[in-house]
């Protein structure tokens, strides 16, 4: 299934490329050739086939990243012209959004129309940061008392070669958030997408190309987690690891990147808790909850899986959401009505099954959905379970699909403590016609980002990362700029 060149001229074209890596500007088969079938979880079926990259080819990308940044292949180009260059590849991915959004949605499931909004989302990030390349600046202090003034100046500089591990279940956004700010930043990077969802990233590497990005500022090797994830995150020539993926692998990135100490930014999973308080707008609230879980079929690190909801307006609330997930169109992402795709694998399936399992063996109640749809592809119902507690597994861990978990509370100090009560702190949600409690609560969670009357806003310039087990650091906004640079003091004593 090898064809001669990257040169995409359709979705097609690009889920039988897949080959070949990309190193120091040039598209390179692994240096032990090794392919992997990637496939449709609409269908189960092959749809290409993946380099599979192993540790001579990460040694190769990273001295390839290091040669391009200490040359300053990047940098020397001025601020603005940087800037120029993002901007051309959001252009690029605008151009290419339909194209690049049908094989994102054939390659992780996702509705056509939702994975076009998601690339389009991709590009934004481009544009946010093309923006911001020409104003990563530093401040001036004057120090000290008069006899002995000393002026201070801080430079903010590129830290060095970055290694952007991402996951699959946003593929386009995913590594767009990483590439964006650390190419703004001044970085070069060593990118390696998920071996589920190859495909839209390795398309992008030759984007970046066509807009001008230097050899060797950008390269892409494809490949199991377990090697290069892991050689990326312990090699002595990456200077930081941009990673976003679960808990248990975050653990593992930081064991592997103390041997020099770099720097990391984790954006981990979450259990995120969506709170209904009694004045709600049921009318908004309803729907709004129910894509809160239900979007992007639940594979979502800020999905609302834990819904607390004031007892008085309880039943309206579950029989309400419940509802919305029957009558969701769940179907393969190229037809057209499809409102949820499938999951994205049989070990997705298995593990979103189990949970729901677990939770009905605990003494959990099923109000709506609960099983596999169908024996083709991974589909799976949205479902909506009471008679929880947080005590069972399902409340606790992470499940990564469409399956809520619903609680009644009474007061809000209840509200708060069971929000609270997780070892996550990436998002949650307050729903309320009371502005000013809305705000109250939203300082008393831990949890990065709060939504009042909406679970997810804010896109590009918002930051968002997690509290405690989900994570270090923020991505978007300009606080995204903050893992690709260090900051150097400048003084000089005055009236010498
Ligand atoms: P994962 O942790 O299994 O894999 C993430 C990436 O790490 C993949 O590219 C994978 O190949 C690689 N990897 C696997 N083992 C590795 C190792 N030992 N060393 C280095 N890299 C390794 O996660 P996933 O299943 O791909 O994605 C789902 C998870 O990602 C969920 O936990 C979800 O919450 C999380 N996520 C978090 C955010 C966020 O912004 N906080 C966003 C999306 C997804």
């Amino acid at each position: 299934m090898t064809i001669a060149s990257n040169t995409w001229a359709t979705a097609a074209d690009a889920g039988s490329a897949a080959t070949r890596l990309l190193i120091d500007g040039r598209w390179v088969e692994p240096q032990v050739p090794a392919l992997r079938p990637t496939y449709d979880p609409g269908t189960g079926e092959v749809i290409g086939e993946v380099a599979q990259g192993g540790l001579a080819d990460v040694d190769e990308a990273v001295r390839a990243a290091r040669r391009a940044f200490d040359e300053g292949r990047w940098t020397k180009l001025s601020a603005d012209r940087r800037g120029e260059i993002l901007w051309r590849v959001a252009d690029l991915i605008v151009a290419n959004a339909d194209e690049i959004g049908r094989l994102e949605s054939r390659n992780m499931g996702n509705p056509v129309p939702h994975a076009i909004a998601m690339v389009l989302e991709a590009a934004a990030q481009f544009r946010y940061y093309a923006g911001w390349a020409d104003k990563v600046h530093g401040r001036t202090v004057e120090i000290g008392p008069d006899e002995r003034r000393v002026q201070g100046y801080t430079l903010r500089e590129p830290i060095g070669v970055a290694g952007l591990i991402v996951p699959w279940n946003a593929p386009m956004i995913s590594a767009s958030k990483k590439l964006a700010p650390a190419l703004a930043a001044g970085c070069t990077c060593v990118l390696k997408p998920a071996n589920e969802t190859p495909l839209t990233a390795l398309w992008l590497g030759q984007l970046l190309q066509e807009a001008g990005v230097p050899d060797g500022v950008v390269n892409i090797v494809t490949g199991p987690g377990a090697v290069i994830g892991e050689a990326l995150a312990s090699h002595p020539l990456v200077d930081t690891v941009s990673f976003t993926g679960s808990t248990e692998v975050g653990r593992s990135i930081v064991t592997a990147a103390t041997g020099n100490m770099k720097k990391l930014s984790l954006e981990l999973g979450g259990k995120s808790p969506v709170i209904v308080l009694a004045d709600a707008d049921l009318e908004t609230t309803i729907p709004g909850v129910a894509d809160a879980i239900f979007r992007n079929t639940g594979q979502v690190c800020a999905a609302g899986t834990r819904l607390f909801v004031h007892r008085d307006v309880l039943d309206a609330v579950v029989e309400g959401v419940a509802e919305v997930g029957r009558r969701l169109n769940v179907g393969y992402g190229a037809d057209p009505g499809v409102d949820l795709g499938p999951l994205i694998s049989q070990k997705q399936l298995d593990r979103v099954s189990s949970y729901v399992e677990s939770g009905i063996d605990e003494g959990a109640r099923v109000v709506s959905g609960g099983s596999r749809i169908g024996t083709r592809g991974y589909f799976f119902e949205p479902t909506v379970i009471v008679d929880v507690d947080q005590s069972m597994r399902m409340m606790k861990e992470e499940i990564f699909g469409p399956v809520l978990g619903v609680m009644a509370f009474d007061d809000l100090e209840t509200a708060v403590d069971l929000a609270n009560d997780t070892i996550y702190g990436l998002a949650s949600s307050i729903w309320s016609r009371d502005v000013a409690t809305a705000h109250r609560l939203a300082r008393r969670l831990r949890a990065g980002r709060v939504g009042i009357n909406v679970h997810r806003a804010g896109g590009v310039y918002m930051p968002a990362g997690g509290y405690r087990e989900s994570g270090w650091g923020r991505e978007s906004g300009p606080e995204g700029l903050e893992s690709f640079l260090e900051t150097k003091s400048v003084v000089s004593l005055l009236d010498r």
